[in-house]
């Protein structure tokens, strides 16, 4: 089923190539800024430390605190955001000479276990870092993904970041290109449909989903 559902959004939205980026540290960034909040808001952000010539690890950590949350101010929590971004450039800096593309020669779960280490880095973002930036085949899990399939009626028996990777990844193969495309179309779906309040009719998926069946049958 899943795999199908796969096959169904991929035909429908087509390619997504995300990340929206320029290059792999851009994405490091984002993957950090765009924690609650709109990728809009995370667009302001990133255009004010380029225009400020600050968009490489080392440069950002010798910016003051002040300095750095004036140029994120658009992101919303800031002053936590600059923490954040601060840790992940000192990770960067001090283990990978500032250069994302070394991460690269690293097995995945010593990687994962770095950032996860690291202040304010949880699985999702590890993991948008990881299959985005580092090109590494691991699936993102967010609420998108839980709240879609679980309309649907297919997921793990456990609730866990954890099971729902599991589940995901042991019924796609193992591809960098794949998954991101996967994310990308729930992503869509989720904004475009599946809402809090979804729009069932129409949907690419809706013969596969338990919960558009049930409401159409009241
Ligand atoms: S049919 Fe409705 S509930 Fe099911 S995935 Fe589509 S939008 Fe979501």
């Amino acid at each position: 089923m899943l795999q199908i559902i796969f096959e169904i959004l991929h035909d429908y939205y087509g390619e997504q190539n995300w990340w929206p980026a320029n290059d792999p540290f851009e994405i490091v960034v984002g993957s950090i800024l765009t924690q609650n909040t709109n990728w809009r808001n995370v667009e302001k952000s990133i255009d004010a430390l380029k225009k400020a010539d600050v968009l490489f690890p080392d440069q950002i950590l010798q910016l003051t605190d002040d300095q750095l949350q004036n140029l994120i101010y658009s992101s919303g929590f800031y002053k936590v955001k600059s923490k954040r971004l601060k840790s992940v450039c000192r990770l960067l800096v001090n283990e990978f000479d500032g250069s994302v593309e070394k991460m690269q020669s690293y097995d995945l779960s010593e990687l994962r276990q770095l950032l996860l280490d690291t202040n304010g880095i949880g699985p999702e973002t590890a993991d948008d870092i990881l299959l985005y930036a580092v090109g590494k085949p691991v699936f993102i899990i967010d609420t998108y993904t839980k709240r879609i399939f679980s309309r649907v009626g297919i997921g793990p028996s456990g609730d866990q970041y954890s099971d729902w990777q599991e589940f995901i990844m042991s019924n796609i193969s193992e591809n960098v290109d794949a998954y991101g495309e996967f994310h990308a179309h729930i992503v869509a779906l989720a904004k475009e449909r599946c809402k809090v309040k979804p729009i069932c009719v129409g949907c690419p998926i809706f013969a596969y989903c338990s919960y558009a069946r049930r409401e159409s049958s009241t």
